[in-house]
C-alpha cells in the first residue's frame, strides 16, 4: 500500500522526493509509537494522502478557488445566456409599443396641432431616428463579435487561452457565457444576447446612441401630453369623477406609461452611452480598462507612467471606430444605416509604440 501511495505521489507531482521522504517518516513513525500516538500518525497519513491525491505543482490557491466556484459559475453563466432571450424579447417589446402609442396618441396631436414645419420636421426626426435604432440592434444581435481561428496556429498572438487551448491575439479575451474567445471583447450584453468585440462594437454604440437620442426625442415630444393626461389622472378620483371614454382613459395611461418609460431608458441608457464616449475616446474597451488601471497602478508603483498603445488621439479612435475614411463618411456611414466592415481583422493591430516590458493580460 506504501508502494502504491508513493507512486501515486511521484506520477503528479514534480516534488516527488520530498512527498516520498515524508511517506516513509509517517510509516516509521506508525511502526514505533503507541496507540494516541498511532491515532495523530494516522491523522497526519490521511492528511498527506489526501493532499498526494490533488497535488500539482501547477496549482495555487486561485486554481483551489476556482475549482470550488466552478458550479457557480456555470449556473451564472447558464441564466445570464436565458435571460439574454428574456432581455432581447423585452427590448422588442418595449420598444414597439413605444412606437404604436407614438403612432396612435402622440403624432395626431402633432398632426392636428402643429403648424406644417413642424410635422415635417417630427416625421422626418422620429422616422429616422427608428430606423437607426432597429438597424443598429438587429445588427448588433445578429453579427458574431469574431472569433479567432482555431484551425490556424501561427497567428500573432500574446498568450494561449486556458478554456479554448488556442493562442489569443492581443486585445482578445475569453467569453464565459459564450463559452469562446472574443476578437477585442468589449462585453458580453444580455442586452444583445451577443457579445460585443471586433465586428460588432460600432453597431452597439451607435445602438445606445440612437436608442438615447429617440428616447429624448420621445419623452420631449409627449411631455405636453403627459402633463395633461397626469392632471386628467388626478382629476378620475374627483367627485363626481369626469365623464371620460374608454378611448381617452385608454389614451392617458399608455402616454404616462411612454413618458415615464423613456424619460427613464433615456438617462439609465444616456449613462452607458457617455461611459462609452469616454472609453472610446481613450482607445480602451471596458475589458482593457480594468487591466489598463491595473497597469498604471503597477508601473506608478515603479515610477513609470503607462502608455495605452492602442490610443491613436481622439478623433482617429473615432475615426477607427465608425470606420471614417473621408468627409462623406461622417454622412454615409455614421449618419445613414451602413453595414460596412470595420477597419483591420481585430487580430493584427497597429501600435502606436511597442512594450518593453511585459504587460498583465
Ligand atoms: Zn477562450
Ligand atoms: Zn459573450
Amino acid at each position: 500500500m506504501w508502494i502504491k501511495v508513493c507512486s501515486r505521489v511521484k506520477s503528479r507531482s514534480s516534488r516527488w522526493h520530498r512527498k516520498r521522504t515524508d511517506c516513509f517518516q509517517t510509516l516509521l513513525l506508525l511502526s514505533t509509537r503507541g496507540p494516541t500516538g498511532r491515532f495523530l500518525e494516522l491523522w497526519s497519513y490521511s492528511k498527506l494522502l489526501l493532499k498526494s491525491l490533488y497535488f500539482n505543482s501547477l496549482s495555487n490557491s486561485d486554481t483551489l478557488l476556482d475549482c470550488a466556484f466552478e458550479p457557480v459559475y456555470w449556473i451564472v453563466d447558464n441564466v445570464t445566456r436565458w435571460f439574454g432571450v428574456v432581455f432581447v424579447t423585452l427590448v422588442i417589446l418595449l420598444t414597439t409599443s413605444v412606437v404604436v402609442i407614438i403612432y396612435l396618441f402622440v403624432l395626431p396631436t402633432i398632426l392636428s396641432a402643429y403648424p406644417l414645419h413642424w410635422v415635417v420636421w417630427h416625421l422626418c426626426c422620429g422616422h429616422w431616428l427608428l430606423v437607426m435604432v432597429v438597424f443598429h440592434y438587429y445588427k448588433a444581435t445578429t453579427t458574431s463579435p469574431g472569433h479567432p481561428p482555431k484551425d490556424k496556429v501561427h497567428i500573432p498572438s500574446v498568450s494561449i487561452c486556458k478554456k479554448c487551448i488556442t493562442p489569443k491575439p492581443a486585445r482578445t479575451h475569453h467569453c464565459s457565457i459564450c463559452n469562446t474567445c472574443v476578437l477585442k471583447m468589449d462585453h458580453h450584453c444580455p442586452w444583445l444576447n451577443n457579445c460585443v468585440g471586433h465586428f460588432n462594437h460600432r453597431y452597439f454604440f451607435s445602438f445606445c446612441l440612437y436608442m438615447t437620442l429617440g428616447c429624448i426625442y420621445c419623452s420631449i415630444s409627449s411631455r405636453e401630453l403627459f402633463l395633461e393626461a397626469y392632471s386628467a389622472i388626478e382629476s378620475y378620483y374627483m367627485t363626481p369623477p369626469p365623464m371620460e371614454t374608454l378611448r381617452e382613459t385608454t389614451a392617458h395611461k399608455c402616454i404616462i406609461f411612454l413618458w415615464v418609460l423613456t424619460s427613464s431608458v433615456a438617462v439609465a441608457l444616456g449613462g452607458l452611452t457617455l461611459w462609452h464616449v469616454i472609453l472610446i475616446s481613450r482607445g480602451e474597451t471596458s475589458v482593457e480598462r480594468h487591466i489598463n488601471r491595473k497597469e498604471t497602478r503597477r508601473l506608478r508603483e515603479k515610477g513609470k507612467v503607462f502608455r495605452n498603445p492602442y490610443h491613436h488621439g481622439n478623433m482617429n479612435n473615432w475615426k477607427l471606430l465608425l470606420g471614417v475614411e473621408k468627409r462623406s463618411h461622417w454622412f454615409t456611414r455614421v449618419l445613414l444605416p451602413s453595414s460596412h466592415l470595420p477597419n483591420g481583422d481585430g487580430i493584427m493591430w497597429d501600435w502606436t509604440f511597442s512594450r518593453r516590458d511585459p504587460m498583465a493580460i
